[in-house]
């Protein structure tokens, strides 16, 4: 089968590799989409190297049609369209058993150390298997619209931490993929205000036709003035920091109301500081989340969200490439023409 494999920084070979069987308790899914990340563009480029082990089939966004079950799996069909939850928990460690399995201190994931999506087929470990880490989706929905099921769910991984619900005016710095699936998921929890920032004009473009109430360009206007012209003075009840700018933190804070919440959404380059005031944080009783990957449950609702068509998966998925061309699709996610990529293999 064809698969892009990682052979180290900047290294990404398209080449045949062997067809993969599934043993006991694993699945072989063919792929019918996997969308492509800011992750995966921090490996291709060397940024992000821990836990990625080099010959790894790259990709973690990952939407199939299971063709093979291997002996002993049950709950799962040939034929069925599935999704993966690529983060895969170990059950036991302090975190797990605390119900935070995002935060596990053993996961494997597909794309780093699990062979991942960007592949003719994968192979779904027995682990992954035992502990549903393959979720089965309704049949007939549109795979690239499947494989925004991951980053969806780390979003509503976001939204449980930063509880945006009914009334709420949220603002939302980055109108990339994330950012303007942050801002769907706000409207349908209650949101009544939706202010986007951001420096693209197509970006902001599809905010707007996305249902954004207010659109910014912060090199032309004043966020902070913006935002608090639209709430009365108070600031945002919630600020989602979806751009890995670590200046954006004192920013966000100084956006959001009292008893607010401001969400570190974005992976920031690492070793990355920030000052901030910290006094807005004491006097304010300002919360700060982040959000790292996703639960099973986040999966199985996202699911559930791009089933019922609730979210604008034609939209945010904007441009297919061959699995031939993934590094060439990965490069161009990072140019900002498109908003998610798919390679469809
Ligand atoms: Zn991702
Ligand atoms: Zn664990």
């Amino acid at each position: 089968m064809l698969a892009a494999v990682l052979r180290g920084p900047k290294q990404l070979d398209i080449t045949e590799i062997g067809t993969p069987e599934p043993g006991e308790g694993e699945i072989l899914l063919k792929v019918g989409a996997n969308t492509v990340c800011g992750t995966d563009l921090r490996i291709l480029r060397g940024e992000k190297t821990a836990g990625v082990r080099p010959g790894v089939v790259l990709g973690h966004e990952i939407a199939g049609t299971i063709a093979a079950l291997g002996k002993g799996v049950a709950g799962y069909r040939v034929g069925d369209a599935a999704v993966v939850t690529p983060a895969v928990s170990c059950g036991t460690c302090f975190y797990c058993l605390r119900d935070r399995e995002q935060l596990c201190d053993n996961t494997d994931i597909f794309g780093y150390n699990i062979d991942g999506g960007l592949a003719e087929y994968c192979l779904i470990p027995k682990r992954a298997v035992d502990r549903k880490y393959i979720s089965v989706a309704k049949a007939g929905t549109p795979m690239t619209a499947l494989s925004l099921s991951e980053p969806l769910s780390c979003v509503l991984n976001g939204l449980d931490n930063y509880k945006a619900g009914l009334g709420d005016t949220v603002v939302i710095i980055g109108a990339g993929p994330i950012g303007l699936l942050h801002m769907t998921v706000c409207r349908l929890a209650g949101a009544t205000q939706i202010i986007v920032s951001d420096l693209s004009e197509t970006r902001r473009a599809t905010a707007s036709c996305l249902g954004a109430d207010i659109t910014v360009d912060s090199r032309n206007e004043d966020l902070e003035t913006v935002v608090k012209d639209a709430t009365n003075g108070h600031g945002a009840d919630v600020v989602v920091i979806a751009i890995g700018r670590p200046e954006l933190l004192a920013q966000a804070i100084g956006l959001v109301r009292k008893g607010g919440y401001v969400c570190a959404f974005a992976g920031f380059p690492k070793g990355s500081t920030a000052a901030v005031d910290p006094n807005t944080i004491h006097y304010g009783e300002i919360t700060l989340v982040g959000a790292a990957n996703a639960k099973r449950r986040q999966t199985e609702e996202a699911l559930r969200l791009i089933e019922n068509r609730l979210i604008p998966a034609e939209t945010i998925v904007s441009h297919t490439f061959p699995l031939q061309q993934a590094a060439e699709a990965i490069e161009f996610s990072a140019s900002g023409e498109g908003i998610k990529i798919a390679v469809v293999p």
